[in-house]
């Protein structure tokens, strides 16, 4: 997003008192990105133990909840973010049933298993998640080895969108990042009450990080719970744009491929969620 690039320096007027070189510490990226790094955020491509990785999990997932708070999102417990355990990787973390999205951290998460058996951080069986929690993010992430995490709520412009039955198209910058990446779940199971519902959105996901869900909203899936969340707010956006432009005329796919390449990686939504947490992590 040209708005976040640091492509170049910004200096005061003074062009006399202009460095040869920005200082050293505002260009030199961590992760092997051109990005310089986040302020007290450890770098895209950090290697974690198994303990040190699901706290991490925990934290941003917490963080990710909070986001979505902070966007009066999911006030009627509609929505779920999900992230995978890096040990028991048939098990998945959820916000325990009944916390409002704005008051979730990390020890308000459970850990849901198959079956849909819930514990709680001490390990003991606890009380149950929201039925399509579990109907939904546990077949994707069974059918997705190479996800973490899953974020899908009703919002003010994804479930709108989503009950005209149709693809992104490339109608804005953001757009670009899902026009070659979105599915679209077809069917009319808009509860999802049922584990074999969350098998066919699975499906109809394929290898995206996108899927609308007809007449019910949107999902995103993500290499991390970070790159979920930041797809799931982006699409969002996307959705809007496509809701309040209904006689847009979309880019080439020549265009559009062109602005994908760095827009729809998933460092790109890494980086959405840098942003998004700014403010909201404590
Ligand atoms: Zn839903």
């Amino acid at each position: 997003m040209e708005s976040s690039f640091p492509t170049e320096q910004v200096y005061d007027s003074d062009m006399d008192q202009r460095p040869q070189t920005p200082p050293a510490e505002t260009v030199q990226p961590t992760d092997g990105s051109p990005y310089p790094p986040f302020p007290g955020v450890e770098p895209y491509d950090t290697v974690r133990s198994i303990d040190d990785e699901r706290a991490h999990r925990l934290h941003v997932c917490a963080l990710g909840y909070r986001i979505f708070g902070s966007m009066r999102w999911g006030q009627l417990g509609d929505g779920h973010i999900s992230a995978r355990d890096p040990e028991w990787t048939d098990h998945f973390w959820l916000l325990d049933w009944g916390i409002p999205f704005g008051q979730a951290t990390a020890d308000r998460l459970v850990l849901v298993g198959p079956g849909g058996r819930v514990r709680d951080r001490s390990g003991d069986y606890t009380g149950a998640v929201n039925t399509a929690g579990y109907n939904i993010h546990a077949p994707l992430l069974e059918a997705r080895p190479d996800a973490v995490s899953a974020a899908h709520t009703h919002t003010p412009y994804g479930t709108p969108w989503s009950a005209n039955v149709s693809p992104f198209l490339a109608i804005s910058q953001e757009s670009c990042a899902f026009v070659f990446d979105q599915g679209l779940f077809d069917d009319e199971e808009v509860e999802v009450l049922s584990y074999d519902g969350g098998k066919r959105i699975a499906a109809a996901t394929g290898s995206a990080k996108l899927c609308i869900l007809r007449n019910h909203g949107l999902l995103t899936v993500g290499h991390s719970v970070e790159e979920a969340v930041g797809w799931f707010v982006m699409a969002e956006r996307v959705a809007e744009v496509h809701v309040k432009a209904p006689n847009a005329i979309p880019i080439s796919d020549e265009a559009a491929a062109v602005a994908a390449s760095t827009l729809g990686d998933p460092h790109a939504g890494w980086r959405l969620f840098q942003w998004l947490g700014a403010g909201l992590d404590s």
